[in-house]
């Protein structure tokens, strides 16, 4: 069985098993970025047009959340029969940002509560037409 990210270069996986999400990091200012990328600082005060990609913190603090009962309209995926799922914005304290993803299945908005304390792991998120299982970037209460 072949698995692959859905989306290239999000996140790596360390040799101890643990996933981190990549980001981008402004050489002038130290503003981060996630998704990732390597230009285009969002500073408005800052003229740096250079980002470094670097890992950002695998854990963070529950922003706010929400849950989605009904099937997204292609062309997203979405299991069938479909399956109500939690999504997560965590915010990173030490890079300032707040990032969305999916929680991992059998954790609904029931589960979740502002301020819980969150880790970053992966999922799948569909086979594709090639029987590639595809996976994504996921929030799951901290242990
Ligand atoms: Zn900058």
């Amino acid at each position: 069985m072949t698995v692959l990210p859905a989306v290239e270069n999000w996140w790596r996986t360390d040799e101890s098993g643990d996933t981190y999400l990549i980001g981008g990091k402004c050489t002038g200012c130290g503003t981060y970025v996630f998704p990732p990328r390597e230009n285009n600082c969002p500073n408005p005060g800052c003229a740096s047009d250079e980002l470094a990609l670097v890992p950002l913190s695998r854990r963070g603090t529950l922003w706010s959340y929400t849950e989605n009962r009904y099937a997204p309209p292609p062309p997203y995926p979405s299991p069938d029969p479909f399956e109500p799922f939690a999504v997560a914005a965590v915010e990173l304290a030490a890079e300032g940002l707040i990032v969305l993803g999916k929680v991992v299945e059998g954790t609904l908005a029931a589960d979740l509560h502002v301020g819980m304390e969150m880790e970053l792991t992966t999922m799948t998120l569909y086979v594709d037409d090639d029987g590639v299982t595809r996976t994504t970037h996921a929030w799951r209460i901290a242990k």
